[in-house]
């Protein structure tokens, strides 16, 4: 196969997610020997270490933490479980300044026992509960809408139009949103809602996979990019007429994937980036 003729991976970020199987410390290693640039690290990767430690880490290795995934799941059926939500929440932005990441991003939640709209009323004043705590840590909040099949227990929030409404409640410089292509392709008015984002200056994070057919496992079967239907150029295209400047984050759960060797999927993926984003 000749070589790639436009081989630049400068934008190119990886969710520690992607490649599972993978410790935080191997993910260091590995990304940055395959002249990754980006990392965006899951809380759940931090356990039993110092996030310190792991942002100095990532940066010597030549990368930057992009992100830090996820806080958010504000709604509960009790005061109580909505404080313990916040106390979380406080502890992931304290997480992601020890870490070095500008961003936390936000998967607000859902439960399935109260109807939606309270479970949005409930995701504002949760967010409204810690954006003073994220301003003097210097880290930005990033609202994720997710796509509405998740709206039973992840997200009530579910279309960009929402998210880009729950900002302008909250009015706040350090609440934005984060456009992931699986949750969101499906819109027709997301050209449109990814401009009024731009206007805003608030469109903070890009993520992109692919969506299969057929999907087999609505969480953990999301394609790799050029697999599925998503016109990920397209989308690419009207964030960056948005002002989008930041990373392209390859942001992969799947079973399949997850089962091959990770070395080779990290080829694909540089691979699939280059022809398909
Ligand atoms: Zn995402």
């Amino acid at each position: 196969m000749p070589p790639e003729p436009l081989a630049d991976f400068s934008r190119l970020c990886l969710h520690t997610i992607t490649t599972k199987p993978w410790s935080v410390e191997e993910a260091t290693r590995h990304y940055a020997a395959a002249g990754i640039r980006g990392m965006t690290v899951w809380r759940q990767w931090l356990a039993g270490r110092d996030p310190a430690a792991v942002g100095q880490a990532v940066r010597e290795a030549g990368m930057d933490v992009v992100s830090l995934c996820r806080g958010g799941f504000f709604p509960a059926v009790d005061a109580a479980g909505r404080q313990a939500a916040i106390d979380d929440n406080r502890r992931a932005i304290d997480e992601a300044a020890a870490l070095g990441a500008p961003l936390v991003v936000l998967v607000c939640g859902a439960v399935p026992e109260q109807p939606l709209a309270e479970s949005r009323r409930q995701i504002r004043d949760g967010i409204a509960a810690v954006v003073d705590h994220a301003a003097a840590a210097g880290v930005r909040l990033a609202v994720e809408p997710l796509h509405p099949m998740y709206a039973d227990a992840r997200s009530a929030i579910n279309t960009l139009a929402q998210a880009n409404d729950l900002c302008d409640e909250l009015a706040s410089p350090w609440v934005g949103v984060a456009v992931d292509v699986y949750h969101l392709w499906w819109d027709p008015e997301l050209e449109t809602q990814i401009g009024r984002c731009g206007r805003a200056e608030r469109l903070w994070a890009f993520h992109v996979c692919d969506w299969r057919t057929p999907t087999e496992d609505f969480l953990n079967d999301r394609g790799l990019m050029g697999e599925g239907c998503i016109d990920i150029p397209r989308i690419r295209g009207w964030v960056e007429a948005a002002g989008f400047r930041g990373a392209i984050e390859v942001e992969i759960f799947s079973h399949r994937y997850w089962a091959m060797d990770q070395h080779a999927f990290l080829d694909e993926i540089k691979r699939a980036y280059l022809r398909h984003v």
